[in-house]
């Protein structure tokens, strides 16, 4: 069994393009520039902010985070974005969710730049990663395509068996993992809470991937000898084995199945640090235009 190490290659990756920001500086005249908008002081969101803009300083990013009081009206953060949109010195917007009942997300998401769009939500970034055109493709789905790049894993030809069906991760982990080239050329199956005979399924699986966000929900029998199985779920839990007195479960039961497996991903230290490094990677293609060319104001 082979860890995929998650926090080892993302540090490989921070360090790569850490080294291309002086060259940017040089030849953009600019420092790549990912800005932030947090609305209200939920926990969790606070923690991902947090660490997304402690990212972007190790790697030389600036980066600017615009906090937004938790009655903020709908009307007040769109026209944030339109100015965070109209601001030439910033490559990259991501806007923390969830937000607050009274905000439409989808209006949120959609008010958000196309050329900024580095969270790779918005309804054009999602089409034309589906049919293979250029785009933003979310930090999640991303970091675990890296993953698999990282470690030369084979896929075509594969199973891939993916348990859940969100917008963020299920989904588009689908239709990357099916379409044409590395990684990918899989035959893929989207499990969801409603699908039927789930363990046969899984066990046919040569690529397992859990997100289903429900700890330990994936044991032994449920996976193939030699089978790849990527755990992106994390559910944070109580725990007297801890300095915080909190620790992090994935939806594999790791113990049981890390002997089946010819790889695995560990919860902490697999998915999440490759999420966070792929915004940066995200960040920088979006400071050198690679994707729809170099902004101009009100794009
Ligand atoms: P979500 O709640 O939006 O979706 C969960 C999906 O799982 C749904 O499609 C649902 O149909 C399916 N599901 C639920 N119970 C099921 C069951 N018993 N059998 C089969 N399918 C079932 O979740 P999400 O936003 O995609 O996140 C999933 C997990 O991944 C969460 O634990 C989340 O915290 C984690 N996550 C981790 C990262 C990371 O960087 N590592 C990023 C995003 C999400």
């Amino acid at each position: 069994m082979i860890l995929l190490d998650g926090k080892k290659i993302a540090s490989q990756i921070k360090e790569e393009i850490a080294g291309r920001v002086g060259e940017i500086v040089k030849s953009e005249g600019k420092t790549p520039h990912l800005a932030a908008v947090i609305v209200g002081s939920d926990g969790a969101s606070e923690t991902y902010v947090a660490h997304k803009v402690k990212a972007c300083k190790e790697v030389g990013f600036n980066s600017s985070l615009f906090r937004l009081e938790e009655q903020v009206t709908e009307d007040l953060l769109l026209g944030k974005i339109d100015e965070i949109n109209n601001n030439n010195d910033i490559d990259g917007v991501i806007v923390q969710l969830p937000l607050p009942s009274h905000i439409s997300e989808d209006k949120v998401i959609e008010r958000i730049s196309v050329r900024k769009d580095v969270d790779g939500f918005h309804p054009v970034n999602v089409g034309r990663m589906l049919i293979g055109q250029p785009a933003y493709i979310s930090a999640t789905p991303y970091g675990i395509l890296q993953l698999l790049e990282r470690y030369n894993i084979e896929t075509s030809g594969k199973h891939c068996v993916i348990i859940g069906r969100s917008n963020i991760v299920g989904k588009p982990v689908a239709a990357l993992m099916a379409r044409k080239g590395y990684p990918g050329d899989c035959t893929v199956t989207l499990c969801h809470s409603r699908t039927r005979n789930l363990e046969d399924i899984c066990r046919q699986a040569d690529i397992l991937v859990a997100a289903l966000g429900s700890a330990g929900f994936v044991n032994a029998d449920m996976v193939k000898e030699g089978a790849v199985v990527i755990d992106v779920g994390i559910t944070r839990v109580q725990s007297n084995e801890t300095k915080s007195g909190w620790k992090l479960l994935g939806d594999v039961g790791f113990q049981e199945v890390a002997p089946k497996c010819s790889y695995i991903t560990p919860v902490p230290g697999g998915v999440g640090p490759m999420t966070i490094v792929s915004l940066l990677a995200n960040t920088l293609r979006a400071s050198l235009g690679e994707i729809y060319g170099r902004q101009r104001t009100g794009q």
